[in-house]
């Protein structure tokens, strides 16, 4: 079988069961999770890694506000790079164990995911990041040119959400591919940057959807499969409902039909399915997305939600 698989791991794979993400949560979800990803290695397949990062920037962000007083708080951009450091090491040496004694050589990217500085999500911040806060400490970060949001358990700062233009860094990622590394990139969706009219690169304070930027990924490293790995083995059909029901096996057209109906929640099953709708609508072989654990069986056959362009063979 084999071919070149970006599996990109959500929450469930980097922090524990109720998201707390101490450094021991972080260490366990992280070595299950490649345990997993290992059995995929163990298949054949060439992997290339991506990761979420919500609640790791949350805790950075948590440490800027408290510590601001000591010490000059940090942009968004650089703690989602701290956080592509600091998680990738950890799955470095948790795959590095998972598929001993033979093992895989490892190693991370930096990456960079260039975004247009002319995106409407600019306008219209609604991606929530970090803790909640009362309203009064909301109000004094406002002052300090954040937005903040009241939610229902109280307020929490949003950021805007723009859309992967470029994930800059994909050619280092390929070269390390092609000698012979397994590779982890674009973590957390990469460190969001604009181009300035004078071709500079300049960071923003925004954070890009991890799977968007993971099908951005894929297709430029030319990924045949993309393996979504979440925490519910399928993309449901009426979602919250008594009558809901997986889908199985479906084309790109039949799954754009039912995320035009609504059937996806933004901001969770959402993204997974628009970056399976992009990756496979645009020369990817499959998309796939399924739990974390199955991931190992994910590309042998009826696991998940499989997207592809025409039917199933
Ligand atoms: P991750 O951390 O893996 O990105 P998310 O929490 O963002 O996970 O997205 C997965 C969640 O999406 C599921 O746990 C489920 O609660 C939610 N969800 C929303 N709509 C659907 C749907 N149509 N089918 C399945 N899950 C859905
Ligand atoms: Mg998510």
């Amino acid at each position: 079988m084999g071919g070149r698989v970006l599996i990109a791991l959500g929450g469930n794979a980097m922090t524990a069961p109720d998201g707390s993400a101490s450094p021991a949560d972080q260490h366990r979800a992280i070595g299950e999770a490649m345990t997993h990803v290992a059995s995929l290695i163990g298949a054949g397949h060439e992997v290339v890694l991506t990761h979420g990062n919500g609640p790791q920037v949350g805790n950075i962000l948590l440490k800027n506000q408290l510590t601001a007083h000591v010490v000059p708080p940090v942009p968004l951009d650089w703690c989602v790079a701290q956080t592509q450091g600091t998680l990738a090491t950890l799955m470095m040496n948790a795959l590095e164990r998972a598929t001993a004694p033979q093992g895989v050589r490892v190693a991370a990217v930096v990456t960079r995911t260039l975004v247009d500085a002319a995106d409407p999500a600019f306008a219209d911040p609604v991606k929530p990041i970090g803790q909640y806060f009362p309203e009064a400490e909301a109000r004094r970060f406002e002052s300090q040119g954040q937005t903040w949001r009241r939610f229902p358990r109280g307020w929490r700062r949003v950021v805007a959400s723009p859309d992967p233009v470029e994930i800059l860094d994909a050619p280092a990622a390929i070269a390390l591919m092609e000698a012979g590394y397994t590779v982890v990139a674009a973590g957390g969706g990469g460190v969001p940057l604009v181009r300035g009219a004078d071709g500079t690169l300049r960071g923003v304070e925004a954070v890009v959807d991890k799977d968007l930027a993971a099908a951005a990924l894929a297709r430029a490293v030319g990924a045949t499969d993309l393996v979504i790995a979440t925490d519910v083995p399928n993309a449901l059909i009426g979602y919250g409902t008594p009558g809901a029901r997986p889908i199985e096996a479906v084309t790109v057209r039949e799954l754009r039909e039912l995320r035009d109906a609504g059937h996806f929640a933004s901001g969770s099953m959402g993204p997974k399915v628009e970056a399976a709708l992009r990756f496979a609508g645009d020369g990817g072989r499959r998309a796939v997305i399924t739990s974390l654990e199955h991931i190992g069986e994910a590309l042998s056959g009826n696991i998940g939600t499989r997207v592809s362009r025409g039917v199933e063979r």
